[in-house]
């Protein structure tokens, strides 16, 4: 990885074995799309993606033209938004051709239904951007049954009403992970771009831990929530928990034997950014990146004090720049 990842250079892979897309993607097979498949998957291309995700609005036409953009830079699979009229919800690792369907709403109580058809093939189901406030935008099923949350939807900007939706879903989302990881089976984050227009692809995007760059291996990385989110290609976030000789990732679970443990953070292209700690008490601790937007740091805790720990980077302006998924203490 280099030292100095300035916003021109974009970072491609983050790390080996971690791959970066964006699985919230529009072309002109979607109402409101402008963009060809080609155009979508040029700019992802350009902007150092591994691979996307077409989710185009409750139709499979577009997986044909898709099939044909998939190459060894740039892996493409098939999804969709399944727009519903009480919200919108991703399939993604559908097979070609499959059409899921939307025409219902919450009081139907169908919905278990159609997810069910996603996991048949081993697909995953996100709820996609649940705060989104435009009429039949917002989010209202139940969580229950969706395998992911969609918490960073386009830019985070919270100086126009109609993409403040991000900071609610996210504190949504990080309430419920501490009484969920307590469970053992917690909802893993991503962030998409939910591009529609040009320039918005990776704006964020997901970095998945795979073993292989195969769609069944990145679907199961973000399935475990072997991910983070990226506000784009020039942010770098590495986060590990360190006891005694063993570690554990993003994603994973560290089982401490009760020792202190030592939290290591990298984080690159955030200049003066904040990195922030977040455990079941909250902000646990803080501190703020130098100019140049680089640093590594260690924060000490244990499982006695913390049963996850999370990380979030953010802009001088407040502005999200990455955030991660929790690694479990036990
Ligand atoms: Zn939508
Ligand atoms: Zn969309």
């Amino acid at each position: 990885m280099s030292e100095a990842a300035s916003p021109a250079e974009p970072v491609r892979s983050a790390a080996p074995g971690w791959y970066r897309g964006d699985c919230h993607v529009h072309s002109v097979y979607s109402h409101g799309g402008e963009l060809t498949p080609e155009q979508v998957a040029a700019g992802a291309r350009a902007v150092g993606l591994d691979f996307v995700v077409t989710t185009e609005h409750n139709t499979a036409d577009g997986h044909e033209a898709w099939a044909r953009l998939g190459d060894g830079d740039l892996m493409v699979l098939f999804g969709q938004e399944v727009v519903t009229r009480t919200g919108h919800w991703l399939a993604l690792g559908l097979e070609a051709g499959q059409l899921i369907d939307g025409d219902y709403g919450v009081r139907d109580a169908v919905v278990e239904r159609h997810l069910a058809a996603v996991h048949r093939v081993g697909g995953l189901c996100v709820a996609a951007h649940p705060y989104a406030p435009y009429p039949s935008g917002a989010f209202v099923y139940p969580y229950r049954g969706f395998d992911v949350v969609e918490v960073w939807n386009g830019p985070w900007t919270s100086d126009l009403p109609w993409q403040a939706n991000n900071e609610v879903a996210l504190a949504e989302w990080g309430r419920s992970l501490a009484a969920d990881v307590h469970r053992g089976r917690w909802r893993p984050a991503i962030g998409n771009s939910d591009t529609h227009l040009d320039g918005q692809i990776g704006i964020p995007h997901t970095v998945v831990a795979a073993e292989k760059p195969t769609p069944a291996a990145i679907l199961a990385g973000i399935r475990a929530g072997r991910c983070w989110v990226a506000e784009s290609a020039a942010v770098h976030l590495e986060f590990n928990l360190v006891v005694g000789g063993r570690r554990a990732g993003i994603g994973e679970e560290l089982n401490t034997g009760g020792a202190p443990v030592v939290a290591q953070v990298q984080v690159h292209g955030v200049p003066a950014g904040t990195v922030s700690f977040h455990t079941e008490k909250g902000v646990a601790h803080r501190t703020v990146l130098p100019a140049t937007g680089s640093d590594n740091l260690e924060w000490h805790t244990s499982a006695a004090e913390a049963g996850f720990v999370r990380i979030e980077v953010r802009h001088p302006d407040g502005r999200m720049a990455a955030l991660s998924n929790p690694i479990t203490l036990v």
